[in-house]
């Protein structure tokens, strides 16, 4: 395997740990040099391999490296870290879901992995390269680094702490940006948690001088071993409908852009050895708070847009409230090849604003769902696209639910208790406010027996509930 700059289009070689290009800066694709003869296997043949894998007990083809042709076939299996990553399920919408939008949804759920975000794919990728350079330098010692929105973080201390031995973890977080029980994350797992005042993208800039002055492995999504790893989000999807992806519409949020990329990579490879016989359409959802891509990609005129950074606002999808994407210039490569081979309809870019992103999460899981707030947001993104006819009613959207629902309760908190500071634009609607009542006070139990009280309190719930007797 090769890694090639997106910039300056030199190539170097794999068995060497490169964040971006030593030469421009630009960040790396990795590509297998021997792709082409994965060509000489049929499509039919692969998707019989890759249904048979899906039975195995061998832990190293288990999660996301069941795809391994396709990923990092240069990794040996005994480098190959599996904590259960991957395989997570796609959950077609509740009936009351699907009543009330009338659109045919399903989510797929990365919040079920081990971390409870898509991040463990990327990073079982770049742990497993990382195993097989320690295994091959003898390194005594290597410290990764990585700047975070909290999820990344929470993956990379959990796959460092597992390895141990010369692995260790250092995070850099925005201070006070991250939820409770993502920062509880890092922390459980024994990593190194440093905090920054500003937002990630002040974070990055310090973990890039790092990266550019010091002897470290970065972790974040600029990592191209990342972006591999999450390619399997798109052969999963492909390999649950029977690698038919006719009218199937998958729906990204867009923060830094490494899954989106990834999604679009890992599809374009299917294509590419007849595995899928047509792609799906994809959409990147983006907050009118953090909307670069959206930007860029709202004019029209491919020859008139202009990439510019963005300042962001506050977002709920603050897991992707980024307002200068490093995998840009990936999206962009791939978005080309995309619409070269499906035409300009099959990538698009959408806009939502919080409020939608609020609404949609909570409807969400008001109807059997664990969306997160980035849920909330892709599934926002989907009425959108449908809103614009660019979705018919009977197309199936493929939501991505990136994180678990309870890495955000937060925000849910902020919408049931109506507390949002103004930035953040989100009105609640109040009448789906949720709250626990108490139904005794602590005086009234201070004064009765305890008979007495499990009485009390049986015959308020009754009252409560109206409950009729038997
Ligand atoms: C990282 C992350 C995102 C954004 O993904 P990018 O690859 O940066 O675009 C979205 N949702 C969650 C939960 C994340 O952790
Ligand atoms: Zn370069």
């Amino acid at each position: 395997m090769e890694y090639f700059c997106l910039g300056c289009g030199k190539r170097f070689p794999a068995d060497e740990l490169y964040y971006t290009c030593p030469d421009c800066g630009g960040v790396f694709l990795l590509e297998n040099l021997d792709f082409d003869k994965l060509k000489e296997t049929s499509g039919e043949e692969w998707r019989k391999i890759f249904d048979d894998r899906a039975a195995t007990k061998n832990t190293a083809l288990r999660g996301i490296f069941r795809f391994y042709e396709l990923m990092a076939p240069v990794l040996e299996e005994k480098d190959i870290v599996y904590l259960g990553e991957g395989n997570t399920p796609i959950i077609e919408s509740s009936e009351n879901l699907g009543r009330a939008t009338r659109m045919a949804t399903a989510y797929k759920n990365d919040g079920q992995n081990p971390s409870a975000s898509f991040k463990d794919r990327g990073m079982a990728c770049a742990f497993s390269y990382l195993r097989s350079l320690v295994r091959a330098n003898d390194w005594d010692q290597i410290l990764t680094v990585c700047a975070s929105t909290g999820d990344t973080s929470a993956a990379a201390a959990l796959y460092a702490s597992y390895i141990g031995g010369p692995i260790k973890s250092v995070v850099i977080l925005p201070h006070g940006k991250v939820t409770p029980a993502q920062l509880s994350q890092p922390l459980g797992s024994g990593a190194t948690v440093l905090e920054v005042p500003g937002v990630f993208d002040d974070c990055m800039k310090v973990v890039e001088h790092l990266a550019d002055n010091y002897r470290v492995a970065l972790l974040n999504s600029k990592n191209s071993w990342r972006i591999l790893g999450q390619e399997s989000y798109a052969f999963e999807i492909a390999q649950w409908f029977d690698w038919n992806m006719e009218n199937k519409n998958i729906f990204v949020p867009i923060g830094n852009a490494g899954n989106i990329t990834a999604i679009m990579a890992g599809f374009l490879k299917l294509y590419e050895l007849e595995i899928i016989d047509e792609l799906p359409r994809m959409f990147g959802v983006q907050s009118h708070h953090a909307d670069p891509v959206y930007r860029y990609y709202s004019v029209e005129d491919a020859q008139q847009r202009a990439y510019k950074p963005v300042i962001v606002t506050p977002s709920v999808a603050q897991a992707a409230m980024i307002g200068n994407p490093v995998s840009f210039p990936r999206v962009k490569h791939f978005a080309e090849k995309y619409e070269a081979i499906a035409g300009e309809d099959a990538f698009h870019v959408i806009q939502v604003t919080e409020q939608q992103i609020m609404d949609s999460m909570i409807q969400a899981n008001r109807n059997g769902h664990i969306a997160c707030t980035q849920g909330g947001e892709s599934f926002a993104g989907a009425k959108r696209a449908r809103e614009l006819g660019l979705v018919a009613s009977d197309e199936l959207c493929i939501l991505d639910s990136t994180a678990h629902h309870l890495k955000f309760v937060d925000f849910q908190s902020m919408y049931f208790e109506n507390t949002f500071p103004a930035e953040f634009e989100v009105a609640p609607d109040q009448s789906l406010a949720n709250k626990p009542e108490l139904i005794i006070s602590p005086d009234e139990k201070e004064k009765l027996s305890p008979e007495e009280y499990t009485r009390a309190t049986a015959d308020k719930v009754v009252a409560k509930l109206g409950l009729q007797g038997k």
